[in-house]
């Protein structure tokens, strides 16, 4: 017998993803019915650059793989469970620490989805939304931040209370081959995470831990700029920061770039 919370919750989800999947929902750039977290997250990187790779397509730069296999490691010691053993988890009260979990919320009528790397709960809401973003520099920029205060959101939309939530980034250095050291360290991460801690020293190494409350007010910002765009109600912004372009794989087609 499932918890009445288990059950409200997955309902909800269930019929957010039908329409998600539905094409008569289609209403959104690019014919698509729904947009991710990490989508809105690239429009506050560059949102012309994010246009571009829908376009012409996306490449994988030797940092982002660095980066993801870092994060796979770190995922090692997880054990798998289904959606339905989650959220028995989380309504049985525990303190619980979920990764991967995957979100579902509407904001303008719009379907956002999103999977958080990482969700502690305690007397069933969450007290800690973190991402990982294993990195050469242990700087933290506002796509991050975005990014994990809408998985925060999308957690409202599925009906916890994020009155005490707080959300990180955790950003350890992406040469941490052994990714065991992050791992072990977890339990000390996510406590310093939820008293609130900026910075974690890692003995020879720094993982950089940015941690703020969640406030409804800045991401009803973030996403009404962003969906702006994806309900064709403005055109694409490029970024004001000549650094990006240089870098930027689509500098030689984009009309707006300053390298
Ligand atoms: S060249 Fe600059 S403005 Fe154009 S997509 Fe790249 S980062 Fe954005």
């Amino acid at each position: 017998m499932l918890y009445d919370e288990t059950k409200r919750v997955l309902e909800y989800v269930a019929t957010l993803r039908n329409d998600a999947f539905q094409s008569d929902h289609a209403q959104l750039r690019f014919k698509r019915s729904y947009v991710t977290a990490s989508e809105i997250a690239e429009q506050f990187y560059c949102e012309k650059s994010m246009e571009l790779a829908k376009i012409y397509g996306k490449e994988l730069t030797k940092e982002m793989e660095k980066g993801t296999q870092a994060h796979d490691n770190a995922l090692k010691s997880s054990v798998p469970v289904t959606e339905e053993e989650s959220f028995e988890s989380i309504f049985s009260g525990s303190y619980v620490t979920m990764r991967e979990i995957h979100l579902i919320g509407k904001y303008s009528d719009v379907v956002i989805r999103g999977k958080a790397d990482l969700i502690v709960f305690d007397s069933k809401n969450p007290i800690l939304i973190g991402d990982y973003k294993f990195k050469d520099r242990p700087n933290i920029y506002l796509n991050e931040l975005v990014q994990t205060r809408i998985y925060c959101y999308l957690l409202s939309c599925m009906g916890f209370d994020l009155s005490k939530t707080r959300y990180a980034i955790i950003a350890p250095h992406t040469d941490l081959e052994d990714s065991a050291r992050v791992r072990r360290l977890h339990d000390q991460i996510l406590k310093q995470g939820i008293a609130g801690s900026k910075e974690l020293s890692f003995n020879e190494r720094m993982v950089k831990l940015f941690v703020k409350r969640f406030e409804m007010q800045e991401v009803q910002k973030d996403l009404d700029f962003a969906l702006g765009y994806w309900l064709g109600q403005r055109e694409a912004k490029p970024t004001k920061n000549p650094n990006k372009c240089k870098s930027c794989k689509f500098k030689d087609r984009c009309e707006f770039s300053l390298a």
